[in-house]
């Protein structure tokens, strides 16, 4: 489909999510990784000596010996020429770096800094692929040349990815409570003494966070901008000690009645753009059902469909709700760099990278 290959740089390319965008950007057909950036601690060293390699497969060789540079637009400039960067960037400093390269490059952000501004897409692309429409809108108002594009946080994305398919059955309300693996936190992340033998009940902003983004994913592009969804989300968030994998128990309320079959019938049918553009990293199926009792679990589940498929189990009726199921997502790989990855992918079908 694509001829050339487009060259990427990406920021923040030490940190965890960084390593898993390398990993998964190894023979991938459409980009290749041009440069590497991180903080002043690793620029000017080779990438092997910067870099702390937390992946369960080797370092690729074609970036061990790659110079780390700053992270600034003059710095990868004079390292090569890039045609769009993935940002994973700490969410303090995302702001002001991202909206420097956007003056020129297309940004993948995997931060938090701009998914809630209102001509920036928070994508999901099987769930609102509609939103791209915001980005001619935001590069006409800002003056850019490139844009600034988002992923939802990790905790975000599987959940909103579930959530579409109940939104024909009249989606109410959604009370989620959250079991998050220790990647992601990043990297040393939360201190083994505090977490070994131990549940933390406190991710700082990760409630609020989930309550917004899903509202704008899920809500309506009109022409000008996105009209949140109407329903209401409350979310309950906790740190638990696994290494990948957030585990989430889902309570929805709808306006319809639908049986389990029903319900597991509208999670198994569900496909979006990606899967009719064949993006190469699209999975066949965004959501897979489990039918075991007592799945999905992190340790078994979580590489489903290559670490980009949401695994759903244990749908049944709710006493109180409606429904009630159990959604795990890899939080670094569908939660993280896979996610910016394909909607790179997507932007690159439209002809708009
Ligand atoms: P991390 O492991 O702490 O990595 C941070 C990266 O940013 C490193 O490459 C670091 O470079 C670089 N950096 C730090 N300070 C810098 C500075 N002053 N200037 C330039 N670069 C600097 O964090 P992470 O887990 O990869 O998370 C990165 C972003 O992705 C965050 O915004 C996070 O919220 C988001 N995110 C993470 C996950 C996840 O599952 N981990 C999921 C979704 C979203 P040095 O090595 O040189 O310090």
């Amino acid at each position: 489909m694509m001829s050339l290959k487009r060259k990427v740089a990406i920021l923040g390319a030490t940190g965890a999510v960084g390593q898993r965008f390398i990993q998964l950007l190894q023979g991938h057909p459409w980009f290749k990784i041009e440069v590497l950036a991180a903080s002043e601690r690793s620029a000017g060293k080779k990438y092997k000596d910067a870099c702390n390699w937390l992946m369960e497969s080797n370092m690729p060789s074609e970036v061990a010996e790659m110079p780390v540079v700053n992270t600034d637009v003059e710095s990868v400039d004079k390292a090569g020429k890039v045609d769009l960067v993935f940002s994973s960037l700490p969410g303090d400093l995302a702001g002001s770096v991202e909206a420097e390269f956007a003056v020129k490059y297309p940004v993948f952000s995997k931060a938090s800094a701009h998914r809630m501004d209102k001509d920036v897409p928070l994508l999901v692309p099987e769930v609102n692929p509609e939103h791209l429409a915001l980005i001619p809108i935001q590069k006409k108002a800002r003056g850019w040349k490139g844009f600034i594009t988002t992923d939802p946080n990790c905790s975000t994305i599987q959940l909103a990815i579930t959530l579409k398919p109940l939104m024909s059955l009249g989606l109410k309300q959604v009370i989620v409570s959250t079991m998050q693996a220790l990647s992601g936190a990043g990297y040393p992340g939360v201190a083994s003494l505090d977490i070994i033998d131990n549940v933390i009940p406190f991710i700082p902003k990760e409630e609020e966070k989930m309550e917004e983004e899903n509202l704008k994913i899920l809500g309506t592009f009109n022409g000008k901008e996105v009209q949140n969804a109407g329903f209401a989300l409350s979310a309950s968030c906790n740190r638990v000690h696994v290494k990948d994998g957030h585990l989430e128990s889902v309570f929805v309320k709808l306006d319809s009645n639908p049986t389990v079959d029903e319900v597991e019938d509208a999670f198994r049918n569900f496909k979006g753009e990606p899967q009719q553009l064949k993006l190469p990293t699209a999975p066949e199926n965004p959501i897979v059902v489990k039918k075991e009792p007592n799945r999905p679990q992190p340790r078994y589940d979580r590489d489903e469909g290559k670490g980009m498929s949401i695994v759903v189990g244990r749908i049944r009726k709710d006493p109180i709700m409606t429904v009630k199921y159990l959604c795990l997502g890899h939080n670094t790989i569908r939660g993280a760099a896979g996610a910016g990855i394909l909607s790179a992918e997507l932007f690159a079908a439209k002809g708009l990278v």
